[in-house]
């Protein structure tokens, strides 16, 4: 039997360093190595007494997925492809911006909530990803940029101008839904924000969740991080046919949990995430209907332009439309963004991360082959 260090939060080190007979700090020395270190060979972990390395080559491994490919969009926008196992991958976004780089996280191949504007739905649910394969995509970004960094620095005479260029936030926003894959979620969550792996602050890890009411209420009880809720639409109705776990858990529900979620988390505020689907929820009546909705709950909202994908059924709201809807919240003195949309030539927008696997061929661990593929505007994908 062989454990995979990447599935190991601090507790669980704890009690594997028990099992391997081992003192407890021996636990937080392998979580730097594997984590802010990136070392999966134990041999080369020279502060650990060769007795426990040996022990470590026969039990235990570092294993994230393998990457079978990334590309580079011409806005920076990184995608990478992780196998997940036979004919299955997920993606994981990187985006730049000025003053931090966000991943945006896949929590499960596919997923079993069927909101109709979602490519993610379209596949359906395959199976829930092990804490080693959601850490494993902020492990791989972080080999990734950080090789990308040394080379850039040295082509540029070795001035690094790259703060662009780490990981400095988490969006749990990437494939599934990450509170129905909650104990695998919640692990990975205590790595980012452990000082020994990533030490990322609460208030940079963010989780989406299409609104899993008693999950929502776990999380605000074991790991309380930033909470963003998919919203979409300003009534049941609505909601019932567009994010139909709406039917298990109405808006009345979902805002009672977001009020008992912010006694406990790292913002004052919830995150509205709002989907602008032409012609079906960017009316202004929605947007006032949506005035109501924040008079119940301390909210920020964030405007998605629709991203479609073929054959959605779904058209994105005209510019207009949505400018128009973010001035009637603006208006009703709520704070409103419109999400930028990034790495579109890539299909990396939300949405759109779809993982098949397109190219076996390329299917490598490591690091050194990786094809990097970089796209502009304009040029096809295939
Ligand atoms: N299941 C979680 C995590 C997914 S997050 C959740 O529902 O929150 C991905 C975000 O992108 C969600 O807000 C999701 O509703 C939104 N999204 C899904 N499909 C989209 C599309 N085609 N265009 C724009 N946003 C989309």
């Amino acid at each position: 039997m062989s454990v995979n260090l990447l599935d190991y939060d601090a507790e669980g080190m704890l009690a594997l360093m028990a099992q391997f007979g081992e003192k407890p700090f021996r636990g937080k020395q392998l979580m730097k190595w594997v984590h802010q270190r990136g070392e999966s060979d134990f041999a080369a972990m020279t502060d650990i007494a060769k007795s426990f390395r040996e022990k470590l080559q026969a039990g235990a491994m570092v294993t994230a997925p393998a990457m079978l490919a990334e590309q580079v969009a011409s806005d920076g926008t990184h995608k990478w492809l992780l196998d997940v196992g036979v004919g299955n991958g997920v993606e994981t976004v990187f985006i730049p911006e000025d003053d931090r780089g966000t991943l945006c996280v896949s929590s499960q191949v596919g997923c079993a909530l069927e909101c109709t504007f979602c490519s993610t739905a379209r596949q359906g649910f395959n199976r829930n990803l092990s804490t080693a394969e959601i850490i494993g995509q902020l492990w791989w970004a972080n080999q990734r940029l950080s090789h990308e960094a040394a080379r850039i620095g040295s082509a540029q005479g070795g001035v690094q101008n790259a703060d662009a260029r780490i990981v400095s936030n988490v969006v749990m926003m990437g494939m599934g839904e990450p509170l129905a894959n909650y104990e695998n979620v919640v692990r990975a969550l205590r790595l980012m924000l452990d000082d020994n792996a990533y030490g990322l602050s609460r208030r940079r890890v963010t989780l989406s969740t299409s609104g899993l009411v008693p999950a929502m209420d776990r999380l605000r009880d074991d790991c309380p991080v930033a909470l963003a809720v998919s919203l979409h639409a300003s009534n049941d109705r609505l909601r019932d046919e567009i994010v139909p776990i709406n039917k298990k858990y109405p808006i009345k529900e979902l805002l009672a949990a977001c009020n008992r979620y912010l006694d406990k988390a790292p913002r004052d505020f919830v995150t509205f995430e709002y989907i602008m689907l032409e012609g079906i929820n960017d009316q202004p009546e929605h947007a006032r209907e949506l005035l109501e909705i924040a008079k119940q709950v301390s909210c920020k909202f964030n405007l998605i332009p629709f991203n479609p994908f073929p054959n959605s059924g779904y058209n994105r709201s005209s510019r207009d439309a949505i400018l128009r809807f973010r001035d009637v919240l603006a208006e009703g003195g709520q704070v409103v963004t419109v999400r930028k949309t990034r790495g579109d030539d890539i299909d990396a927008a939300c949405g759109q991360l779809a993982g098949q696997v397109k190219d076996r061929t390329r299917r490598t661990a490591r690091q050194s082959q990786i094809q990097t593929v970089h796209f502009h505007r304009g040029e096809a994908e295939d």
